[in-house]
């Protein structure tokens, strides 16, 4: 099984100016073990090394025939350390794990058409969801993921017009038709040639496809979709 390499290539560890201060008073902790973090940020190498990397197509796109996405690509299982940050990300309010998460994406498929893309557009959240829990995390990861690939986040080209009922009690075909149509564009966004949609956890994959008809419906050309975890096969 592969697991995590190195968190960070060498020359974009944060290791200066401002953030080196900060991190001398205030050494990073590991969101996991609770242990001093000093050479990652929160994520030590051990915790890191045991997160098991999936670098492949979720065998759930296979249930969507003639999907709109080009691409997709979950860097790890969603086991125990990655469902941690994953829930701390989401429900702790610690936003700066999707921007870390974010950064581990950026660099493992640095090399890859994934770092193709013109713009990365996060999930988005209903308004009322986002309010209540202050951020969209798919966000924060798209953020994280901009800062390595250089290239802007389209924060606002998609939204969510309808509050879809939580998914996880819904088979498959239930889960496409809650999230059916529960995406639009917003008024004159341009939609770039190539775009990556990026999301905490692909399970069916039916609301990352839907954002993906909706890119293609508005002119994308090539939609990739990347996600941070897929939850093993039964
Ligand atoms: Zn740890």
């Amino acid at each position: 099984m592969q697991t995590g390499g190195l968190l960070f290539k060498p020359g974009q560890r944060i290791t200066k100016g401002f953030s080196s201060i900060i991190d001398w008073f205030f050494p990073s902790q590991c969101c996991i073990c609770g242990k001093l973090s000093d050479k990652t940020p929160y994520l030590c190498e051990a915790c890191y090394r045991q997160c098991a990397v999936f670098d492949k197509c979720p065998d759930s796109v296979a249930y969507h025939t003639d999907h709109p996405a080009d691409h997709v690509s979950a860097m790890f299982y969603f086991d125990e350390h990655i469902q941690k940050l994953l829930h701390q990300l989401k429900y702790q309010d610690m936003p700066f794990i999707g921007e870390f998460l974010g950064r581990c994406l950026g660099n493992h498929y640095q090399s890859t058409q994934f770092a193709e893309s013109e713009a990365l557009i996060p999930v988005p959240l209903y308004h009322v969801r986002r309010r209540e829990r202050t951020y969209n995390q798919s966000f924060h990861i798209a953020r994280g993921l901009a800062s390595v690939w250089g290239i802007p986040v389209m924060k606002r080209a998609l939204k969510r017009c309808r509050n879809t009922q939580t998914q996880t009690q819904l088979n498959k075909t239930q889960r496409q038709e809650n999230i059916y149509n529960a995406f639009s564009l917003r008024n004159k966004t341009y939609i770039p040639e190539r775009v990556c949609i990026i999301d905490d956890v692909f399970t069916t994959g039916a609301t990352t496809m839907e954002t993906a008809r909706i890119l293609k419906r508005a002119g994308a050309k090539i939609v990739n979709i990347l996600v941070v975890a897929t939850p093993r096969k039964d």
